[in-house]
């Protein structure tokens, strides 16, 4: 608790607001999950590079997140600061050669529109991932063949001692799903820069919009989720696998496997976060015994203690 107060005394002295207990239910796509002890919404790069400090300062464990469309927080919450770069760290600039600088916190799904407005083609992937810059690189966010790790060209980023560092592409260690980031998760993206072609304007929408329209097609989007569960095992897709073991519709609580997508875990409307672990575990478990497969989660559960 004394860690807390001082901690929070600190970001205060530095104009920043503290949010207490802050239900992480209201920060996810999933809508489930219990209170951070607090959550700060940095506004500028020298808000989040001062509250990683503070919290290393004050031994108060931290965690950066984006849009949280690939988090769930257990129903005990966090006992930690939780820093959220939306909506507030979201700068979107755009150069002369094809370059776009975007902050931590900015929607991809925003920049792939501003790179379609400016006539640069390669985001048009991105348009329909509801998260941000700083969770996509962790992620190496990808769709349709499209993923951001081919696109990156440098990355600013912060690391567990609020040092600044650039980072080269080829050192961000993109793998399918994976990156520097989510390898060492005390790196903190601040900013990155996307290199992107010239395109036609008509051809850029065109693709956007046909994947838009894939999406609503085969996607729960009219549900919260966290996107596909599970990671695409080689030689399968998850969601067919899972489709084969009869756990189309399966519901434990409030989570069910999503009748429309197999792949999809949805919250009917009161799930809770164990609700969801538990379905989890439940697929996990059936997918092996039926089909010999081990299913490797792509979301992050957060573990509220470490
Ligand atoms: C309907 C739906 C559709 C989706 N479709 C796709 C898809 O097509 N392709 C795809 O790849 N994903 C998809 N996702 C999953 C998700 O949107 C992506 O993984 C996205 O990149 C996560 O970004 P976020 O900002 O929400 O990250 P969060 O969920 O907030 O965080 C995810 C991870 O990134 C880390 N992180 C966040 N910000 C930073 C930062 N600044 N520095 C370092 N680490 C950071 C967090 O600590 C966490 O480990 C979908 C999700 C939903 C709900």
């Amino acid at each position: 608790m004394e860690q807390n107060n001082s901690l929070s005394q600190a970001a205060e002295k530095e104009d920043i607001k503290i949010y207490w207990d802050e239900p992480m239910s209201r920060h996810t796509t999933m809508q489930v999950g219990g209170p951070a002890a607090m959550l700060a919404q940095p506004r500028d790069i020298r808000e989040l590079v001062s509250l990683v400090y503070l919290a290393g300062k004050n031994n108060f464990r931290c965690m950066v997140m984006g849009n949280g469309s690939n988090l769930i927080f257990p129903d005990e919450g966090y006992k930690g600061l939780v820093i959220k770069t939306v909506p507030n760290y979201g700068g979107i600039y755009v150069d002369d050669d094809g370059v776009i600088r975007a902050e931590a916190g900015a929607l991809l799904s925003r920049v792939a529109t501003v790179a379609a407005q400016n006539g640069l083609t390669g985001l048009e992937f991105a348009q329909g991932i509801p998260g941000t810059v700083g969770g996509a690189l962790c992620m190496n966010a990808g769709a349709y063949g499209g993923e951001v790790g081919n696109l990156v060209q440098r990355t600013c980023y912060m690391d567990a001692n609020a040092k600044l560092h650039m980072l080269a592409s080829q050192d961000h260690l993109f793998g399918y799903r994976t990156s520097l980031f989510k390898e060492k998760p005390g790196n903190v993206v601040l900013y990155t820069e996307f290199k992107l072609q010239p395109g036609g304007q008509k051809e850029i929408q065109e693709k956007m919009s046909d994947y838009a329209a894939r999406r609503r097609e085969k996607q729960p989007l009219d549900q919260p989720s966290a996107g596909s569960v599970y990671k695409r095992p080689e030689g399968h897709y998850a969601g067919e696998l899972i489709e084969q073991c009869g756990l189309k519709g399966y519901q434990i609580g409030g989570a069910m496997v999503s009748p429309k997508h197999a792949g999809f875990i949805v919250n009917t409307g009161k799930a809770t976060a164990s609700d969801v672990i538990a379905l989890m575990e439940h697929i996990e478990e059936v997918v092996l015994e039926k089909t010999g497969v081990s299913l490797e989660r792509e979301v992050r559960v957060v573990n509220h203690r470490r």
